[in-house]
C-alpha cells in the first residue's frame, strides 16, 4: 500500500533543465516510478541525447527545447506536451543558474537580472501555465527546485542575487499552495545543500571554499543528485499527498549550525 503510493504510471511529468545535474536525476527518479517524463532544456541536443538514454534504459522519456525565461515558448511546449500526451500531472521547476562571487556593491545589472530571470521568473511562468492545466483538471503536483541558500546566505561567496532568487521560490511555493489547495494542485519545494554538479564544480579548484562548504555540513560532504531527486520523486507522488507549501530541506544538516 505504501509503496504503491510512489508509482506514477499513466502520469506525465515535465522537468526544466533536465539535460544535466539534477534535473536529469528528476527525470530518472519519476520515469523509473512509471512515469511518462519530458526533458526540457535551453540546450536542446543535450537534452534530446539525455532524453535517448533514458528511453534506452527502457522508459517513456522525450525532449523538448525550452528556455524558461520566455513565457511564450513555455506556453509552446505545454501545447507540445499537451499534443503528445493529452495531459500533464507532474511538473518540477529546476532550471536554474548561479554566478557567485559577485559581492553586492558592484554587481552590475545584468548578472542581478539573468539570475532573478532564471531562477524565479522562469519557475513563475512554469507554475502559472502549467498550474493553469492542473486546475482545469483539478489535478497536479509541482515540485520546485529551491536551495538552502534562500533560507541561510552562504559563505564565503557573495550570492546575493542566487540567494535572493532562492527565497523568491520560497515564498512563490507557499503562495501558489496557499491558492491553488482548494482546488487539487500540491506545490512545494526541495531546498539542496551544495550537490555535486557542474553548476559548482569550481568549487574543486578552491580548497578554501570547499573547506568552508563541506565543513560547514554535519555530514561532512557534497550532496549527490540522486539524493535530491528522491526527494522530488516523493512530494511528486501520492506519498506525499498531504504535503504543500513545503520547502523540504536536504541539506545534510548544513543548516543545523
Ligand atoms: P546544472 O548547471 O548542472 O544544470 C542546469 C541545467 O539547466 C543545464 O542543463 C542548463 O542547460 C539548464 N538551464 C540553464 N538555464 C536555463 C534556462 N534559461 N532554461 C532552461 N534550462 C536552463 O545545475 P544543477 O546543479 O543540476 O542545478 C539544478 C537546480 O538545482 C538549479 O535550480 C540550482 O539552483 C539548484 N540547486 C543546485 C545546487 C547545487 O549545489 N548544485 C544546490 C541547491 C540548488
Amino acid at each position: 500500500m505504501y509503496l504503491d503510493k510512489l508509482r506514477l504510471d499513466g502520469k506525465v511529468a515535465v522537468v526544466t533543465g533536465a539535460a544535466r545535474g539534477i534535473g536529469l536525476a528528476c527525470a530518472e527518479a519519476l520515469a523509473e516510478s512509471g512515469a511518462a517524463v519530458v526533458i526540457t532544456d535551453l540546450d536542446a541536443a543535450a537534452a534530446a541525447a539525455s532524453a535517448a538514454a533514458v528511453s534506452g534504459r527502457g522508459y517513456a522519456a522525450s525532449a523538448e527545447m525550452l528556455d524558461v525565461t520566455d513565457p511564450r515558448a513555455v506556453e509552446r511546449v505545454h501545447g507540445v506536451v499537451f499534443a503528445r500526451h493529452g495531459r500533464v500531472d507532474i511538473l518540477v521547476n529546476n532550471a536554474g543558474i548561479a554566478i557567485s562571487n559577485r559581492p553586492a556593491e558592484t554587481m552590475d545589472d545584468a548578472t542581478w537580472l539573468k539570475v532573478i530571470d532564471v531562477n524565479l521568473n522562469g519557475t513563475f511562468w512554469c507554475c502559472r501555465t502549467f498550474g493553469r492545466s492542473m486546475l482545469e483538471k483539478g489535478a497536479g503536483a509541482i515540485v520546485n527546485i529551491g536551495s538552502m541558500s534562500g533560507e541561510i546566505v552562504n559563505r564565503p561567496q557573495a550570492q546575493a542575487q542566487y540567494n535572493a532568487s532562492k527565497a523568491g521560490v520560497h515564498q512563490l511555493t507557499r503562495s501558489l499552495a496557499a491558492e491553488w489547495a482548494p482546488r487539487g494542485v500540491r506545490v512545494n519545494a526541495v531546498a539542496p545543500t551544495y550537490i555535486d554538479t557542474e553548476l559548482n564544480a569550481y568549487v574543486y579548484k578552491d580548497p578554501e571554499m570547499y573547506r568552508h562548504w563541506v565543513g560547514g555540513t554535519p555530514m561532512n560532504r557534497l550532496g549527490k543528485v540522486e539524493e535530491v531527486a528522491s526527494v522530488v520523486l516523493f512530494l511528486a507522488s501520492e506519498a506525499a499527498s498531504l504535503m504543500t507549501g513545503s520547502i523540504v530541506l536536504a541539506d545534510g544538516g548544513y543548516t543545523c549550525w
